[in-house]
């Protein structure tokens, strides 16, 4: 009842990159219930999560005081409780942690060079928070090791746009589906993991849309499919050149669109002439018609959209995918109309924001490259301080190596937990353990913070203002709620007094000016200032001025590429990193599911979604379970080149006999342990959609 509560304040769902909007229903300084709005990409939509989830703002495990490791405190290791850190830890003032965690970081840099302290940020906090981040190990450090979660997402998804298309993010809002006739959802599982831009597609395809499915996995969504392709792991390069194929067999491609607004065609169309249904049908695991079926549905729309998630993404040929998907759209004309557009889905709220605002080690903000003279110049200028590296720094996984190599010695990591959620999570862990000086900042003590020097307490969606970018390109307010507990502080103010004391001229009272500083070197928000966010709550970029909500659709003349034109880049089959064999005969794919996010710091401590899926599960076709004697619901070893983990099994008859389905949020069996760190080379993207794995009843 509103009369019971004391405010209401508008923000946005800090979970997945659809960016609901809602309103947080304050009472006694707690959120008490939660709200959709009518926000550009929800219109007053909200999924499992975000109506339910947001208790864990309130979880006793909250971080309220800086903590620095005690001198007697255990070798570091996964040995900490969250509910009792002081066993490991002390308590602190801020001066003295803040102190120490600078401290820590300014000896390696002095003794060691600045290359010897690496940061990761988070793409759970605000543009502005990223935009600091970025700044603090390229200004305080001068190199650009730094990195973020988009490195695990959608970095293939990327390198593939930013080379053929000319921009990183979605040349179409995924609402632009209401004007398709035809769509492709690709390799994700939008049901689960973008549940209310699944709200659209079901409304698409109710509405008489046509809807292709291709997934290894069997899902939700395809119910609502004009026709569901399960094809196997690994095959979407051969599986999508071949539906290309038919397509210019069958003289289906857009020929006008094509002499205008691409390039590298002929290159393309033959290339793809080896890859007939026919070849390809075996290594799919589907019958030729299949494929030619979704070829003539996809090419015969008048307006069509691609959408796809972590399955294309999440391989070593990763951008081979994703170039394959862009070819697709480019041939058949549906890039910069309306229905039309490629789409990948953002996974985190905040992964496409934080991705724009530089936290990559190959781009500043708006992708514009470290290696430019002239771009760093540009920001050295606003940031008043001298030139740093112009090499392109190391990614998550290379740092994880770097450590091992004994050259990265200190971190800075905000809210990310790369002791989760890093392939081959073993090896990270060990790295992490090696470090000589780790400051972590978060919310709660996560299996990262467990490696910590020094932890600084800092504060969840509700408790600050600051703005998020979804997948949309939406640049959306989230506003203040409350106060963070105890002691806990802001972000983007603790990054402030680390970057003091680390020595750099930094003034930040409020992100608002941050943000004012972030767009003078991004056109990316132009016409979008910090006011007009506060009163209208979300623009879209690019804006044409002060009066436009921003463009839906993008390219519509030109690509952003210096001859205007996009590219068709052939891709070949690559076999996946490694292959079922005698000893590990099964396909292990990680992923989400709908109650749990990510590594489970934040859904697991929600009472709701933790009791939904208390439990660390993974799935099984019912076939398979019965040739292991294991009944559903029973436990599994699984075990593959990496280390071994014991897990109940689902029944899943969605899941094809040979693959395991596996669930990344539960440290108790962590998919991570498993997964295979081989890394797409243009995205640097690992490939946790493909591990061999041998499955015995434990
Ligand atoms: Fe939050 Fe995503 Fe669910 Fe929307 S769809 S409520 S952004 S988790």
């Amino acid at each position: 009842d509103s009369a019971d509560i004391d405010r209401e304040v508008k923000s946005v769902c800090p979970f997945c990159g659809v960016g609901c909007q809602v309103s947080l229903k304050v009472k006694d300084e707690r959120v008490v219930f939660v709200e959709g709005i009518d926000g550009p990409a929800n219109e007053g939509r909200l999924c499992v999560k975000g109506r339910f989830g947001f208790d864990y703002i309130h979880h006793p495990h909250r971080l309220t005081k800086p903590l620095i490791r005690r001198e007697d405190a255990p070798e570091k290791g996964l040995n900490v409780d969250p509910a009792n850190p002081l066993t490991h830890f002390r308590e602190a003032t801020w001066d003295e942690a803040l102190d120490a965690a600078a401290n820590g970081l300014a000896k390696l840099r002095e003794t060691r060079g600045g290359k010897s302290v690496a940061g990761f940020g988070s793409a759970k906090c605000t543009n502005e928070e990223a935009y600091l981040f970025q700044k603090l190990i390229r200004q305080g450090f001068g190199h650009n090791n730094v990195d973020h979660c988009t490195r695990l997402c959608h970095a293939s998804s990327v390198a593939a746009l930013l080379e053929n298309v000319g921009s990183g993010a979605v040349t179409a809002t995924f609402n632009e589906i209401e004007n398709a006739d035809v769509a492709i959802v690709i390799g994700c599982n939008p049901a689960e993991n973008h549940p209310v831009a699944a709200t659209y597609f079901k409304q698409f395809a109710k509405r008489g849309g046509k809807l292709i499915v291709l997934d290894p996995r069997g899902q939700a969504l395809s119910r609502f499919a004009t026709q569901m392709v399960q094809f196997r792991p690994g095959a979407d390069v051969s599986l999508l050149n071949a539906m290309m194929q038919v397509i210019v067999e069958e003289k289906l491609y857009d020929e006008s669109y094509i002499a205008r607004m691409t390039e590298n065609w002929e290159a393309e169309k033959a290339h793809l002439a080896a890859f007939t249904p026919e070849k390809m049908a075996d290594i799919c695991g589907i019958a030729p018609d299949e494929i030619r079926a979704a070829a003539r549905t996809f090419a015969q729309g008048n307006a069509g959209m691609i959408f796809w998630g972590m399955g294309v993404s999440q391989h070593i040929h990763g951008t081979d995918n994703s170039r394959c998907l862009i070819s697709l759209a480019l041939m058949t004309g549906n890039v910069g109309k309306p229905g039309a557009g490629l789409h990948p889905l953002r996974g985190q709220n905040n992964v496409q924001g934080a991705s724009d605002a530089g936290l990559i080690p190959m781009f500043l903000p708006d992708y514009q490259s470290v290696t430019d003279d002239g771009v760093r110049s540009a920001f050295t200028d606003v940031w008043n301080s001298g030139d740093f590296s112009a090499d392109k720094g190391l990614t998550v996984t290379e740092i994880v190596d770097d450590i091992h190599a004994g050259n990265t010695r200190g971190m800075y990591i905000l809210g990310e937990n790369p002791a989760m959620s890093d392939p081959d999570v073993s090896h990270a862990r060990e790295a992490l353990a090696k470090l000589e000086h780790l400051v972590v900042q978060d919310i709660f003590l996560t299996e990262t913070a467990n490696f910590a020097d020094v932890i600084l307490p800092a504060s969840a969606f509700a408790e600050k203002a600051g703005t998020v970018t979804n997948t949309n390109r939406q640049v959306q307010m989230g506003r203040q709620a409350m106060q963070p507990p105890g002691d806990a502080k802001e972000d983007w103010w603790i990054e402030v007094e680390l970057a003091k004391r680390l020595g750099l001229d930094w003034t930040y009272t409020h992100p608002q000016e941050v943000f004012a500083e972030m767009a003078i070197n991004m056109r990316s928000l132009d016409n979008i200032t910090w006011e007009r966010l506060e009163s209208q709550n979300a623009v879209t970029y690019p804006s044409l001025s002060h009066d436009d909500p921003g463009q839906a659709i993008v390219f519509a003349d030109a690509f952003p590429r210096d001859n205007e034109r996009a590219k068709f880049t052939p891709a070949d089959v690559i076999a996946p990193d490694e292959s079922p064999d005698a000893e590990y005969p099964m396909i292990l794919t990680t992923g989400r599911q709908l109650e749990h996010w990510h590594t489970g710091s934040m859904t697991r401590r929600s009472k709701v979604l933790d009791s939904v899926e208390p439990e660390a599960n993974c799935s099984i076709n019912p076939k398979t379970l019965k040739y292991l004697g294991v009944e559903a619901g029973g436990m599994v070893r699984l075990t593959t080149r990496r280390g071994e983990i014991t897990v109940m099994a689902r029944a899943d008859r969605t899941v094809a006999k040979d693959m395991v389905f596996l669930p990344f949020a539960f440290v108790e069996a962590a998919a991570n342990i498993l997964t295979n760190p081989a890394i797409d080379p243009y995205g640097k993207i690992p490939e946790f959609k493909f591990a061999a794995v041998r499955v015995e009843k434990a």
